[in-house]
């Protein structure tokens, strides 16, 4: 499946532009995503665009224009790179370009991006990119979060990891992605395994108590809880019930009860 499918890709192919592929090899021979590829649901290839570099001496980067520090990757190890990746393709995959300056990642963006059989991921390094790589290569600008680090990498590993957990049979359990914080618009709810008691701190009697119905009842006030104390925000565009809305108004009130 591609992107025009509106539907999860049943399998994946990454591949990432880097100057540093060594950083992968612990996140891309480990746990499950290790076990994604054995299975044939996800491909990565590393691909260090110093190959595609133009002169002898394998040079990526330059000074930049107008003065000032820090070196600028060049244009054209990184086109010629993609056009090489793109060479005998049908259908253009999206082109990630890994920037402090992006459109911040969210899990509503790994879904968008899981519906795609392939991605291209550029990670940058030193002080950015040629501009020319911004506006002409890349098809998205994304950003992990307000900080800045060395370089792209961490960003790609972030992003392969939370678009191949939506690959269908990459977790273990199915129903686990689905029910993960911000996948159903809130934050999940809490989770307790044995002993039901350790150290005089106990597991909610309703979690012991067998009933399914009850148990699901605790679980999604107990998410529309977390989310509406943290991230209150996700409440504005979170799908709720009436129920739901009853709750989050009882919440409501007896805040204002406690103030
Ligand atoms: N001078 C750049 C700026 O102010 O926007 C920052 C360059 S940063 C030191 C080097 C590279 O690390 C970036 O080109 C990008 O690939 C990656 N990077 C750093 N922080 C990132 C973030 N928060 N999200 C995504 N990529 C990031």
């Amino acid at each position: 499946m591609d992107g025009r499918s509106g539907m999860t890709a049943s399998k994946i192919r990454f591949d990432v532009l880097t100057l540093f592929p060594e950083m992968f090899h612990g996140f891309l021979h480990s746990s499950i995503i290790k076990k994604a590829h054995e299975k044939g649901l996800v491909e990565t290839s590393l691909i260090n665009f110093r190959d595609f570099s133009t002169d002898k001496h394998r040079t990526v980067d330059d000074t930049p224009y107008g003065g000032g520090g820090g070196m600028v990757l060049k244009p054209e190890p990184l086109f010629r790179a993609v056009d090489h990746l793109l060479n005998g393709v049908d259908t253009r995959p999206p082109v990630l370009l890994m920037s402090p300056q992006g459109q911040p990642f969210t899990q509503r963006k790994a879904e968008e991006l899981a519906r795609h059989s392939h991605l291209i991921i550029i990670c940058g390094h030193y002080e950015g990119y040629d501009e020319r790589i911004r506006r002409h290569l890349a098809t998205d600008e994304i950003s992990i979060g307000d900080y800045v680090l060395t370089g792209g990498e961490l960003p790609a590993m972030v992003i392969i990891d939370s678009v191949a957990r939506l690959i269908p049979g990459v977790l273990g359990n199915e129903t686990s992605a689905a029910s993960d914080s911000f996948s159903t618009g809130l934050l999940e709810y809490p989770h307790y395994t044995r002993p039901a008691e350790f150290r005089g701190y106990r597991v909610p009697d309703v979690l012991l108590s067998g009933h399914h119905q009850r148990i699901e009842t605790w679980r999604r006030q107990q998410a529309l809880r977390r989310t509406w104390e943290r991230r209150p925000d996700l409440l504005k565009t979170a799908p709720l019930t009436e129920e739901d809305r009853a709750y989050l108004r009882e919440l409501e009130s007896r805040a204002a009860r406690d103030e």
